[in-house]
């Protein structure tokens, strides 16, 4: 008998920046047999994922679903906050910056960007001086974590200095919802959005966004064209625990089976655990000899630059298809090739991002790049099991 070849079986791992990893439970939730949703059963499914959003969340405003992926409730930020002509102050640090300068624009209001380095943040002192200049400004847009480069910015700092004047503080917490702090009651948000499949653990196609009281008024007298993203529907039909018009009812169910496992590690447990993948990845990136890419990088995902004589765009490519691990590269025309994106974000745990840090080593190796293969493992581990009883 010949030698045994080496193992055929692969399995696929998924540490991209969404979508994310469904947990099982949430994925049988997706099987279960329709309902009606003008029923008082559904109307007791939302009733619950009402109440998880808010925990969630951390607010005690409501948080309202609708369907659509993400970019579609920062659409419905801009659209009912903001009147055409209105001046919005955008954080421009990456791809999703300027993602809310472009719907800016659709809606005919006046962008007045704030240009960060990528892979920088911006200071609240540059917030300052901005809103000094932009006394009009109705509105100041930024992100929780900017996904593209991996940098989570100081939504509290920031939030401090945009609630002593009259503009509006919105945070696409896209990515950062579930993942890093965030107490937007208490730090002057008065807008703040996510998607499903990132930090909430769901596949892709619900948004979630919450408004302040004080947003609320510049819902009410907004100019701006809306009617499926319109936020008094969906105001007056959660109030009555309904939703405008049909939701996506597999993602509901699904939604509450998320929130329930949220709930049981809680959000204070959920935050930590993603800031230990991410210690443990950055030591990992150290030991490896590689460099981080963020100037404040979050839990969410780990940036890193790729190193001299290293095809970034094949490493990932090789990675994912040869080895069976999807990380995201750079992202837009200024990224691509220059960075590596790990993400730790969802349903996450210490051996999914060892297995990713072992098959970065490989593909590194396959790449000529020098290393001894178990480096990098080695001192994520030296983090990630640093607590004997965990
Ligand atoms: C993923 C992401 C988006 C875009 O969300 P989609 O669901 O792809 O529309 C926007 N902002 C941030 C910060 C993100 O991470």
């Amino acid at each position: 008998m010949s030698t045994p070849a080496m193992p055929k079986i692969k399995k696929n791992y998924i540490l991209a920046p969404g979508p994310t990893p469904v947990p099982p439970e949430v994925s049988a939730a997706g099987a279960w047999p329709m309902i009606h949703h003008r029923t008082p059963q559904f109307r007791a499914i939302i009733k619950e994922v009402a109440e998880g959003l808010k925990y969630l969340f951390v607010t005690q405003n409501p948080v309202y679903f609708t369907a659509c992926s993400g970019t579609g409730v920062m659409e419905a930020a801009v659209a009912n906050l903001m009147s055409p002509g209105e001046t919005m102050i955008v954080v421009e640090g990456g791809k999703f910056g300027e993602r809310w300068s472009e719907i800016g624009k659709a809606y005919g209001l006046n962008v007045v960007p704030l240009k960060v380095e990528y892979g920088q943040v911006a200071s609240p002192v540059q917030i300052e001086e901005i809103l000094q200049k932009n006394p009009q400004a109705k509105g100041v847009f930024t992100q929780l974590s900017e996904t593209s480069t991996g940098c989570v910015f100081d939504i509290e700092a920031i939030g401090k200095v945009v609630s002593k004047t009259n503009a509006l503080f919105v945070v696409d917490g896209i990515s950062g919802v579930g993942a890093e702090p965030c107490y937007p009651d208490k730090w002057g948000v008065d807008c703040l959005l996510t998607g499903s499949q990132k930090g909430v653990m769901l596949p892709p196609g619900l948004g979630f966004i919450s408004v302040s009281q004080k947003a609320w008024d510049s819902i009410e007298k907004a100019k701006s064209p809306r009617y499926y993203f319109d936020l008094r529907a969906y105001k007056k039909a959660l109030a009555q625990e309904d939703s405008p018009y049909t939701p996506a009812i597999s993602l509901v169910f699904q939604l509450r089976e998320a929130l329930n496992i949220i709930r049981k590690e809680t959000i204070e447990g959920v935050w930590a655990r993603h800031g230990w993948l991410a210690e443990g990845t950055r030591a990992a990136i150290k030991a490896l000899n590689l460099e981080l890419f963020a100037q404040r990088p979050g839990n969410i995902l780990t940036a890193v630059k790729v190193p001299a004589g290293v095809d970034g765009e094949k490493l990932v490519q090789i990675m994912r298809d040869d080895l069976g691990v999807t990380i995201a590269g750079g992202q837009g025309e200024k990224m691509k090739g220059k960075v590596l994106r790990i993400a730790h974000l969802g349903y996450q745990d210490r051996f999914d991002v060892t297995t990713a840090i072992a098959a970065l080593e490989v593909a590194l190796k396959r790449q000529g790049f020098s290393l001894k293969l178990g480096t990098g493992v080695a001192a994520a581990e030296e983090i990630l099991w640093k607590d004997p009883q965990s």
